[in-house]
């Protein structure tokens, strides 16, 4: 038998943007990378409003098919989690315990997970710091910036070389909060076997902006416009910190107080808040509008003095926002009163079709729109290729992308004097590799 020494399965997020996991089995071990929802499926499950079991989040391909290592199960040593996105973690509940094994993450991660599912071992480790499973296995996690606190690039150690998992990353030069990607850390790497690479937007040929720049696009509509006596309305991705404290700041130049309205916008801060990653005790948060009706009339009355930060940019049928433009709430939304979508419109039939019935709705209310006021938190094709160029892994695997995001990202490695099928490779979900 061929003697191989480390093989890569990938189990979701090799044929699109989510469902992320990947294992990586290193001789007599293994460790799974990732569990994430693939958001598209999970909400129009959600819309059927049937159980949300194993077998139909599987079966509405919203969750990884993992029988591909039902082999590995006596090898597997732990499940190592990059962020506290859903497309990362949200699948833990219900693919964990069929693991007994611990879970390692950073300590705003962790804090994320076990508000959606109780987990037996959860072991924190700090950004910039390792874990050893074994004298074969360690991992360490270096610091990147992305849009969601304590994200990092997992770098596997191995006997026979490091393994970077590097999905959801960016090279942010200014970023709202935390500290910067860590290049120089990258640049110490000598020995990268395999970079698992971020393809989201390896088909966008330039550099993704700075968050500040998303900072600066709220400022210039939310200071440069005629917003005397209308609410200002903005939605963004819950899990977005940095954004929600850009627009807290901005809130206080206008002379308004920021209000953030929704269950998982309050989560996440929630979270930030413990950790002492932000301090936003001047805002006011509201859990679940709906059991907070008397406070919303109140707001409703001095609307103006308000910046109202909502879920629901993906035009989520449970979400706030979709609820105020339906009216099932006391809080209003009047003609001219601005709505700002700080996020993009994720590209899945579900999403798109959701978000559209949204912004009619949105547009029957006579209410001002601006959308896209938002800077992604996936680098883009220059800032790979800069990776790449100095972590100079000796193998490329492009993940985080359906087929055509995974063939740029193939592309742009062939550019750079790799070769297909001999040193960068494409998987579909269910395949691995040996290296
Ligand atoms: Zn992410």
């Amino acid at each position: 038998m061929f003697p191989f020494m480390i093989r890569i399965y990938g189990i979701g997020g090799y044929e699109e943007v989510g469902r992320n996991m990947t294992c990586i089995e290193v001789d007599d071990e293994a460790i799974i990378l990732d569990m994430g929802l693939y958001m598209d499926r999970f909400v129009a499950l959600q819309e059927k409003d049937i159980e949300m079991s194993y077998e139909n989040l599987l079966a509405e391909d919203a969750i990884p098919y993992d029988g591909v290592i039902n082999h590995l199960k006596n090898k597997i040593k732990g499940i190592v989690v990059s962020h506290a996105h859903l497309d990362h973690i949200g699948a833990i509940k219900w693919l964990y315990s069929r693991y007994n094994v611990p879970i390692i993450t950073t300590p705003y991660t962790a804090e994320i997970i076990e508000k959606n599912v109780k987990v037996k071992k959860l072991i924190r480790v700090n950004i910039n710091s390792g874990y050893k499973f074994s004298k074969n296995i360690a991992i360490d996690f270096i610091n990147v910036t992305h849009s969601v606190p304590q994200a990092s690039i997992i770098n596997v150690k191995t006997k026979y070389g490091s393994i970077l998992y590097g999905l959801d990353y960016k090279n942010d030069n200014h970023p709202i909060v935390g500290r910067k990607t860590n290049m120089k850390k990258l640049k110490e790497l000598d020995d990268v076997l395999l970079l698992i690479a971020d393809s989201t937007n390896a088909d966008e040929e330039k550099k993704t902006f700075s968050e500040i720049i998303a900072k600066e696009m709220l400022r210039d509509i939310m200071l440069g416009m005629e917003t005397d006596g209308k609410a200002i309305f903005i939605t963004t991705f819950s899990s977005h910190i940095a954004r929600h404290k850009s627009i807290l700041a901005i809130a206080k130049m206008l002379g308004r107080k920021a209000v953030f309205i929704g269950r998982s916008m309050y989560d996440y801060i929630e979270s930030a808040e413990k950790l002492k990653i932000v301090d936003f005790s001047e805002a006011e948060k509201i859990k679940i509008p709906k059991r907070s009706s008397k406070k919303l009339e109140e707001l409703n009355k001095k609307k103006n003095e308000y910046v109202f930060i909502v879920t629901g940019g993906m035009g989520e049928k449970n979400a706030v926002l979709t609820q105020l433009a339906d009216g099932r709430l006391p809080l209003k939304i009047e003609p001219q009163d601005f709505i700002i979508f700080s996020c993009n419109v994720i590209p899945t039939p579900t999403i798109q079709a959701n978000r559209k019935i949204l912004e009619q709705k949105l547009h029957r209310k006579k209410a001002r729109i601006f959308k896209d006021i938002h800077v992604s938190g996936h680098a883009a094709r220059e800032e790979l290729r800069d990776l790449i160029k100095i972590t100079q892994p000796r193998h490329i695997l492009p993940a985080h992308g359906s087929i055509d995001k995974t063939a740029a990202m193939a592309a742009l490695a062939h550019e750079m004097g790799y070769e297909l099928g001999k040193n960068v490779h494409l998987i579909q979900n269910g395949q691995s590799m040996v290296i």
